[in-house]
């Protein structure tokens, strides 16, 4: 089955496998193989200070490096991973390469820095959560100050599970940031509640700049952030117009293929020593 996709078909090979029951269970066969084979890799993408230009912290994603696909990217098989509950050893197994991989950078020498990570929904259902991240700092080594867990308003919402768990996850002392803002079903009170450290202004905002309503709501949200004392990061960034604009505005904190895609680890700790 997986044949018939090409190295560049990603979205066909994720619209195409959607709706098909049992294509779903093939797919959760083979992200079962593909743990097991290691054939995940995490990039690197770098976010600057816009202020000092210097590196602020990096994000982790998820690429699937497939015999016969390619480089798989994320959209193409976490929502399968989600639906069929195999987000959950594939999360665990992010979660402690980027720590395993951060402490590594330390280690090197490299200026100390967070490492971000995205959790899923499912994650949060998973009543061993904490004692998970808790036992995964504790094997790698890594101070929790330098571990950021990227959360949705999709999981911010459910708040009976978020609530405990983000107050555990603060009290252990590893950091929070709110992704994809404004995309989903915002509530100021998840950043008054969940003592939230980054707000991410979603790519399709920073897309939008340069409208009038894109600029509002842009603006706004960096306001909220400085109101709040809650760092802003804009992401998506593409080009030195909409760089000048977010600075103009107030934003803390870029990421975007303006400055750097997501890289390899070797190819990161480049940019990261030249920084
Ligand atoms: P995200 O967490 O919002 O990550 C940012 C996405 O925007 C990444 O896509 C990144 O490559 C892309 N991006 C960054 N700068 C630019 C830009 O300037 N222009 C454009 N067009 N895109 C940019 P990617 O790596 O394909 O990941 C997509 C999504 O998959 C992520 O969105 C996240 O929701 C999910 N994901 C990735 N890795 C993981 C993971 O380890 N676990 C979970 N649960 N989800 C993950
Ligand atoms: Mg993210
Ligand atoms: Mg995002
Ligand atoms: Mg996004």
């Amino acid at each position: 089955h997986a044949k018939k996709y090409g190295r560049n078909n990603f979205q066909v090979y994720s619209s195409d496998i959607e709706g098909l029951a049992h294509s779903d269970l093939r797919m959760e066969a083979l992200l079962h193989e593909a743990l097991e084979n290691k054939e995940f890799v995490l990039h690197y993408q770098p976010q600057y200070r816009a202020d000092t230009k210097e590196l602020h912290g990096i994000e982790a994603l998820i690429r699937w490096n497939n015999k016969e696909l390619g480089m798989v990217t994320p959209a193409a098989f976490i929502p399968v991973a989600e639906e069929t509950g195999m987000i959950v050893p594939i999360g665990e197994w992010v979660l402690e390469e980027a720590c395993r991989q951060n402490v590594t950078w330390q280690n090197a020498g490299m200026n100390p820095l967070p490492v971000s990570v995205n959790l899923s929904l499912r994650q949060f259902y998973q009543s061993d959560l904490v004692e998970k991240i808790k036992a995964i700092l504790t094997s790698t080594g890594l101070p929790p100050e330098y571990l950021m867990l990227e959360i949705t308003e999709t999981i911010a919402m459910q708040e009976d599970i978020a609530t405990g768990i983000l107050q555990e996850l603060k009290t252990l002392g590893v950091k929070i940031a709110m992704d994809d803002f404004g995309t989903g079903y915002s509530s100021l009170k998840y950043l008054q509640n969940f003592s939230i450290d980054h707000i991410k202004i979603d790519k399709a905002f920073v897309n939008n700049l340069f409208t009038k309503e894109g600029r509002a709501i842009v603006a706004t949200i960096i306001s909220l952030g400085h109101h709040l004392d809650i760092t802003v990061v804009a992401e998506g960034v593409e080009t030195p117009a909409q760089v000048a604009e977010l600075k103009q505005l107030g934003c803390h904190v870029f990421q975007g293929y303006y400055f750097s895609r997501p890289l390899p680890p070797d190819l990161l700790q480049d940019e990261w020593n030249h920084s």
